[in-house]
């Protein structure tokens, strides 16, 4: 720390991504990215929109937002784009919550606490159940914002829409974010929501099911006048938030919906694969529905197997924080990919049993 930082900033506690080893000697499984390359109209239109780089983008993001509308049947002025869904986390904690209180489940996404520290919330972070899922009705008429990753990260764990819409509906003078990052593996989204509450933000992003994580898309979906206090935010910070190349990547990836759409199947069959072959192994595993699983065994510690896993070159992710701290996050690979975790798991625990 140099001895300029602004003293309020001192005390800030970073967000820590999983790691990112640059060059493919792992068989990579920690942060949740699509295994699957973007279609190739996406990576043309890429190459087209490199050659107008000397040029600012559309700081509107005209023709992404238009087509992001048309997909999921809102209209233009619902949709916000930004630089990933951790900028619409960021702008959402920056606009609603500084100095307001804000409540989120005690284990879900890191940035939550990071923002709610950095925009200086009032935040309570509200416990999981005994089986790590979320008690609705903890967050029913609650009198504070709101923050749900839906499904749940790291655990997987789904609400359904109707207990969404009890935590909106009860909430009506705060205003409730739902991060639908992993909607795509087998939730059930709330964006029809948009329609009747004007107290609900639904949050997505490209990174998972479309395949764009290292292009840095997110958008949003709210009430019209929720999104222009987003856009003053963005105005207010980086108007160009969202470069040409990843605009012109995320209305081919909306184009060519069929192709992510049926990536994400594939994902879930395998998912459901590493859950029956992992369950066989003596794992216990959360009732995930996301494009990871979450996986505790009694032979083996989750830092060990973290461990284990990155010596034979499969690279997962391990939580230190109490009550998860037995358990790795595994992310859902190819097919092949995952044949290969499960035959490695099997010697890793066949090694530990021989001990
Ligand atoms: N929400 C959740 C629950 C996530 O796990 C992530 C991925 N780390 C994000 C939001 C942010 O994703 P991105 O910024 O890549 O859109």
């Amino acid at each position: 720390m140099s001895r300029f930082l602004c003293d309020k900033y001192a005390p800030l506690k970073e967000y820590t991504p999983g790691e990112q080893p640059q060059g493919m000697k792992f068989i990579k499984l920690n942060t949740n990215e699509s295994p699957y390359p973007p279609s190739e109209n996406v990576i043309t239109a890429a190459k087209e929109q490199s050659e107008l780089l000397n040029l600012y983008s559309d700081p509107q993001a005209k023709e992404l937002k238009k087509a992001l509308a048309e997909r999921y049947g809102t209209e233009y002025e619902n949709v916000f784009v930004s630089n990933g869904s951790d900028e619409i986390l960021e702008f959402f904690f920056m606009a609603f919550c500084s100095d307001r209180k804000v409540a989120y489940p005690q284990i879900s996404y890191g940035f939550y606490p990071v923002y709610a520290q950095l925009f200086g919330a009032d935040a309570e972070e509200i416990p999981l159940k005994d089986d790590l899922s979320i008690d609705h009705n903890d967050y029913v008429a609650i009198n504070k914002n709101i923050v749900i990753a839906n499904p749940n990260a790291p655990t997987g764990i789904c609400l359904t829409k109707n207990e969404i819409e009890q935590i909106v509906s009860s909430n009506k003078d705060n205003i409730v974010l739902i991060d639908e990052a992993y909607v795509d593996f087998g939730g059930e989204s709330s964006v029809e929501l948009v329609k009747k509450y004007d107290n609900i933000v639904v949050c997505m992003t490209f990174s998972k099911s479309r395949s764009l994580a290292g292009g840095r898309l997110g958008f949003c979906f709210a009430n019209e006048k929720i999104i222009q206090d987003l856009e003053k935010i963005k105005y207010s910070t980086n108007p160009y938030n969202v470069n040409r190349m990843t605009q012109a990547c995320g209305v081919e990836a909306i184009r060519n919906d069929g192709y992510y759409m049926q990536n994400a199947k594939k994902i879930i069959c395998t998912r459901e694969y590493l859950i029956g072959e992992y369950k066989a192994l003596g794992f216990e595993i959360t009732d995930s529905k996301a494009n990871f699983i979450f996986a505790s065994h009694s032979d083996i510690s989750g830092k060990e197997l973290y461990e284990e896993l990155r010596s034979h070159g499969i690279l997962v992710r391990h939580f230190s924080t109490p009550r998860i701290s037995n358990f790795v996050r595994i992310s859902i690979g190819t097919q092949e990919d995952i044949q290969t975790l499960v035959s490695v798991t099997k010697e890793i625990l066949k090694a530990r049993r021989a001990l």
